[in-house]
């Protein structure tokens, strides 16, 4: 059985959560001197000078409208990255507790394992980049309190199998967390509505990729109303600045507009796939359900640094286990890409014979 109260650290239980001012109080005034802030104003715009809602009630009432979520089940964090480390704090107690993780898969997991002291186990995704469902049965433990699965994976830019992620969720009584970066390129529909279904299921996403808002910071994690209480009582007050709510409002408006940019960044997707793929040392070009391509290629090292001289910057991954050979692509514009496709030429007329 699921129980969160089990599964959550003793000191974050326990915990009273810093009480801001605001949260003191929230209703109307004339004159706000309870904040410490300055009240002459600052050298940008007039509000500026005053603290951000800690609680981002605008942003998720936009986004409860957009995802079909309730507010009360989501939790806005600094970048994924900030959900990331918040999970572990909240939920793994450090020098006892275990994750596990499906490598090769985004690197933050384990970053933020070892900067909170928590073990990680791996079960390696199969060569079709599938879950090992044995193998990560037989990594639990009492004390495993997270399951880390990203879907579209990255590197290799697959989704896992729904009924795979489902046998997760139903025989695993610590936290599956989805990490859904990349969903808005996926064939495969959201986890977000099966949040009643599964009280252990936590899903991120963020702003950083189809929205374009990388340089804003604003990472989400849907779960059950329970999770995010904790999640709340454990991040900053302030984690999301004032620029960036207001930013990031007036670009939820704009649905329709990164709706078109998902469409052609798919279309570019698989026009780029096709051309790699009929390149003479392309071993394979892995099937995407991202923003990049994944491409086993002979002497990826050197088609990298190759690459580099010409200006151009992929993300080698050839160190990378299961990703021998590896270079990892971001989508680009038509004429980045254009100007990738003519490196790669300049490259094979070097190399003729071979
Ligand atoms: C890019 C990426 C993120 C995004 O992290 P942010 O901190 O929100 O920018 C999260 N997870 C995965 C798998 C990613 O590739």
């Amino acid at each position: 059985m699921f129980n969160l109260d089990q599964l959550t650290r003793e000191n974050i239980k326990k915990l009273t959560p810093y009480s801001s001012a605001r949260d003191e109080f929230s209703g109307e005034a004339k004159v706000f001197l309870d904040a410490n802030e300055n009240s002459l104003g600052s050298p940008l715009l007039k509000w500026y000078n005053r603290y951000p809602d800690p609680h981002q009630q605008l942003i998720k009432q936009k986004l409860s409208t957009i995802k079909g979520i309730l507010p009360e089940h989501i939790f806005l964090g600094n970048g994924s990255d900030e959900c990331i480390d918040i999970l572990f704090r909240c939920f793994c107690e450090p020098g006892k507790d275990n994750v596990i993780i499906c490598p090769p898969t985004y690197g933050m997991y384990e970053v933020s394992a070892h900067i909170n002291d928590v073990e990680i186990r791996k079960a390696p995704l199969l060569p079709d980049f599938q879950l090992d469902l044995v193998h990560l049965e037989n990594l639990m433990d009492a004390n495993t309190k997270l399951i880390w699965l990203c879907s579209p994976n990255n590197p290799t830019g697959n989704s896992l199998n729904r009924v795979d992620i489902e046998m997760v969720l139903n025989n695993f009584n610590g936290i599956v967390v989805i990490d859904e970066a990349y969903i808005n390129f996926a064939r495969q529909k959201s986890f977000v509505q099966e949040l009643k279904e599964y009280p252990n299921l936590v899903v991120l996403q963020t702003l950083s990729k189809a929205w374009g808002l990388a340089g804003l910071r604003l990472g989400m994690a849907f779960a059950s109303q329970s999770i995010i209480e904790v999640m709340n009582k454990v991040k900053p007050p302030y984690n999301i600045n004032q620029a960036t709510q207001e930013l990031v409002l007036k670009a939820l408006e704009e649905v329709g507009q990164v709706n078109d940019m998902i469409k052609l960044l798919v279309d570019m997707r698989e026009a780029l796939a096709e051309v790699f793929a009929s390149m003479p040392t392309v071993e394979t070009v892995y099937p995407s359900d991202a923003n990049f391509i994944l491409v086993k290629i002979a002497d990826a090292r050197k088609v990298y640094e190759f690459l580099l001289t010409k200006g151009i910057v992929l993300r080698d991954r050839s160190n990378v286990q299961l990703c021998e050979n590896c270079l990892r692509i971001t989508v680009g514009t038509e004429q980045e890409n254009t100007q990738l496709v003519d490196a790669m030429q300049e490259w094979y007329n070097s190399h003729a014979n071979g």
